[in-house]
């Protein structure tokens, strides 16, 4: 039995300015599953996240989450659809406590009646974040924020999860760690496309993946049909 396809991204084309950034992108995520998308630095990988979250807009193409057109959506309304983004570089608000990082990732109408329930999967999944809960954020290490960042995202309550480059400058073991947590709330269900550049972990990680070069997907299948030659081949465009 094939799984439901819940995210649909076809044929898209998106812009800066005149600038094309990705090029006829057709991307599908099947329920549960985690994605990986590889690319070196200006593959495209963060314009493809932003386009599904809402922050871009195709030009041309359509994308669909659990059979709703989000095409045209703002970032707001793609969280309502139950897509959340963990934007490259965390964006937490280093000013305000944890508590208060958590609380703002709640703030669709859908998301606040679970509130409670949702903070307490996200302490349980970090016990870091509950024991520090009412210090500022600037006090933590980059794994911790990172920790925050993806608590936050999991505060609206989302079906799908997109994560930008989370392993970015942090050491292996706190990488590993994250990454246990994340296969643990994937394993509750929830579907993840991760975005990385390194390509033996986003191998490890992955259901299926998709390899990006200068705005295009250049390669595709499941971690267990693909050789890492052939992926490195097509990462580094030889
Ligand atoms: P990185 O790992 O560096 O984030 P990436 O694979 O996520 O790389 P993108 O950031 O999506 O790549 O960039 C894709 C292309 O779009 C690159 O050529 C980049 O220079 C260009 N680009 C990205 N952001 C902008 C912007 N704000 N204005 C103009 N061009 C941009």
């Amino acid at each position: 039995m094939t799984r439901e396809t819940v995210l649909k991204v076809d044929n898209i084309n998106v812009f800066y300015g005149e600038l094309q950034a990705l090029w006829d992108v057709s991307i599908d995520v099947h329920k549960g599953h985690i994605v990986s998308v590889i690319g070196a630095n200006g593959a495209g990988k963060s314009t493809l996240l932003n386009s599904i979250a809402g922050v871009m807009t195709p030009r041309t193409g359509t994308m669909e989450h659990m059979g709703v057109s989000i095409n045209r959506m703002r970032p707001d309304e793609t969280v309502a659809q139950k897509i959340a983004l963990v934007p490259e570089g965390r964006r937490i608000f280093t000013r305000m406590s944890v508590y208060d990082n958590l609380i703002m990732g709640s703030y669709p109408k859908e998301a606040r009646q679970f509130r409670k329930r949702n903070l307490e999967r996200v302490y349980h999944l970090f016990p870091k974040l509950a024991e520090r809960r009412n210090q500022r954020a600037d006090t933590f290490s980059g794994g911790e924020q990172q920790m925050l960042a993806i608590g936050r995202a999991l505060m609206s309550g989302p079906e799908l999860m997109l994560c930008d480059e989370i392993s970015l400058g942090l050491a292996p073991t706190i990488i590993k760690q994250i990454y246990k947590r994340l296969e643990e709330v994937n394993d509750e269900g929830m579907s993840i496309v991760l975005v990385e550049q390194d390509i033996h972990q986003s191998l490890k990680e992955a259901d299926y993946v998709y390899v990006m070069l200068k705005g295009r997907i250049v390669l595709e299948g499941k971690p267990s049909d693909l050789n890492v030659d052939q992926v490195k081949a097509a990462y580094f465009g030889v």
